[in-house]
């Protein structure tokens, strides 16, 4: 799907508020993204199905479905990076406690470069097929890709697929990241603040609520395997030994 649009990088803002949508929109712009903006929930649901963006912002509070309401419909046939964005920073830890499956937050007022920073960290990583940009059938890795098995747990970190057994595992981008930082390195502990920095390439340290959020959804989607990541209690987390 990417390969058609010669690298241009799309965006749908879902914000009510005129004034923050514009300087949404010029941000985003200024940082070479096609921007599509919508005013509702239910406009963008429908924009991510037709336009196909890369990033979403969404804000929290919009008339009709809410922004969490709006990221669960959007999580439903998407793995786009989604950024919400709420009125006040005490919300943030509620909002990660409700496990939206937004990949960051970012409270208002924000400045123009603060959400280039998020941006630009979210899009740090490798941008590449995920099984749940492509949902079609089970490709098995190629020859020549890297990939990591722990157990029953296999991935194909070019192609960006997970398996476990013969099954494919229905991972957000965000999730697989974890998964393969987790598999890389079967030995190392790995604090909090770590991953935050390798996966989500920022330093926040009141971000870590963060990566408990997504190590849970993931150990939801690994189902029996999900023992083999483990809380290593006052640190982190770290592959368990087979
Ligand atoms: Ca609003």
């Amino acid at each position: 799907m990417d390969d058609a649009r010669g690298g241009e990088r799309r965006a749908v803002v879902v914000e009510d508020d005129e004034d923050i949508r514009s300087l949404i929109e010029f941000t985003l712009t200024s940082q070479g993204f096609e921007v599509r903006s919508v005013a509702t929930g239910l406009d963008g649901v429908e924009a991510v199905r037709t336009f196909d963006p890369d990033l979403v912002t969404l804000d929290l509070g919009l008339p009709g479905i809410d922004g969490i309401e709006t990221c669960r419909r959007i999580r439903e046939t998407s793995d786009v990076y989604i950024v919400m964005i709420t009125a006040r920073d005490e919300e943030i830890d509620r909002l990660i406690g409700l496990e939206t499956g937004a990949d960051d937050f970012l409270s208002k007022p924000f400045s123009p470069r603060e959400l280039q920073a998020r941006v630009n960290a979210l899009f740090r990583r490798p941008r590449r097929r995920t099984a749940a940009s492509e949902p079609t059938g089970q490709v098995l890795p190629g020859p020549d890709n890297e990939v990591l098995g722990h157990g029953p747990l296999r991935v194909d970190v070019d192609g960006r697929r997970a398996f476990h057994g013969e099954a494919e595992l229905p991972l957000t981008r965000t999730e697989f990241d974890l998964l393969t930082e987790l598999m890389r390195t079967p030995a190392r502990v790995w604090t909090r603040e770590a991953l935050l920095r390798s996966v989500w390439g920022t330093d926040w340290a009141t971000d870590t609520h963060l990566v408990e959020v997504h190590v849970g959804n993931l150990r939801r989607k690994l189902g029996e395997a999900a023992t083999l990541v483990r809380t290593v209690r006052g640190v982190g987390y770290r592959m368990d030994t087979l």
